[in-house]
C-alpha cells in the first residue's frame, strides 16, 4: 500500500518518504575523470561535451551505482530532461484528473496556478510523470502512482503541489504552510493529504481530523466550518 495512504498520526515524519527523489546527493567518490571540486570542496559532474571517454566513464560509474534497471532508468531521465516526451492520452487523463482539484485550492487560496506540461521529463515505475510551470518559469516534475486510486493520485500531487507552493511562497516572504491548518493558528503548519473513506482530503496531522476534501477549499459561497472566510493564503 503506498505511504500516502497511511494514517495521519505519523505527521510529517512520513513525508519523506514520498519525496520525490530520482538522484539524491552522490557520494563523494574519488577522482573520476568527469569529476571536478568546487571552491568548498564539494564534488560536482565536469566533462566537456565532446569528451566521450569522460562521458563514457560517467556513464560507467552510474550503472556501478544504479544497476542495470535503474542505469536504464536514469538514462531515460536524463535524455527527458533533454527532450521532453509527449504524455500518453492515459498519463495526460490521470493527471489533469489528479491536478484539477489542487488547482482549485491554490486558485481559491489567491495562490498562482502552475501551467500544467503534457511532457515528461522523467520516468518513474508505474507512475504518470508530468511537469508544472509557474509563473517565474520554474519548473518542477510531478508524478502518481498508476495503479493508485484516484483518491491516492490526488493525495501522492497534492504533497508535490504543497512543495510547489511553499517555493513559492518562500519566494514571496510569506508562511510556506500551504494549506495552512484553520484549527492550529497560533502553531502553524500545512494540512496534511490523505485518502479517508475513497475521498482525497487535507487532515490536521496533529488530531488527524479531517478538514475539508481536496478540492473544495473555498464552496460555494465562500464560508467554511471555523472559517470567517473562504480565501486563505
Ligand atoms: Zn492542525
Amino acid at each position: 500500500m503506498p505511504a500516502v495512504l497511511q494514517p495521519a498520526a505519523q505527521g510529517p515524519a512520513r513525508r519523506s518518504t514520498l519525496r520525490c527523489v530520482t538522484s539524491g546527493p552522490l557520494p563523494d567518490p574519488p577522482f573520476r575523470p568527469w569529476q571536478g571540486k568546487d571552491s568548498n570542496g564539494g564534488g560536482f559532474i565536469s566533462y566537456r561535451p565532446d569528451d566521450q571517454a569522460a562521458a563514457a566513464a560517467w556513464r560507467q560509474h552510474m550503472r556501478e551505482m544504479l544497476g542495470e534497471e535503474g542505469f536504464a532508468r536514469w538514462q531515460r531521465s536524463a535524455e527527458l530532461i533533454q527532450n521532453p516526451r509527449p504524455l500518453t492520452d492515459t498519463e495526460r487523463a490521470v493527471l489533469r484528473q489528479a491536478a484539477a482539484p489542487l488547482l482549485a485550492d491554490l486558485a481559491a487560496s489567491g495562490l498562482p496556478v502552475p501551467d500544467i506540461r503534457e511532457e515528461a521529463h522523467e520516468e518513474r515505475e508505474e507512475s504518470a510523470c508530468g511537469w508544472i510551470q509557474g509563473p517565474d518559469g520554474t519548473g518542477q516534475g510531478i508524478w502518481v502512482l498508476l495503479d493508485s486510486s484516484a483518491a491516492g493520485q490526488v493525495a501522492q500531487l497534492a504533497e508535490q503541489f504543497q512543495d510547489w507552493a511553499a517555493d513559492l511562497l518562500h519566494d514571496a516572504g510569506r508562511p510556506l504552510d500551504w494549506p495552512a491548518c484553520p484549527r492550529h493558528p497560533g502553531a502553524p503548519h500545512r494540512l496534511d493529504p490523505q485518502v479517508r473513506d475513497d475521498r482525497a482530503v487535507w487532515a490536521c496531522w496533529e488530531s488527524g481530523q479531517v478538514i475539508w476534501p481536496i478540492g473544495e477549499l473555498a464552496m460555494p459561497g465562500g464560508a467554511r466550518p471555523g472559517r470567517r472566510r473562504g480565501r486563505r493564503p
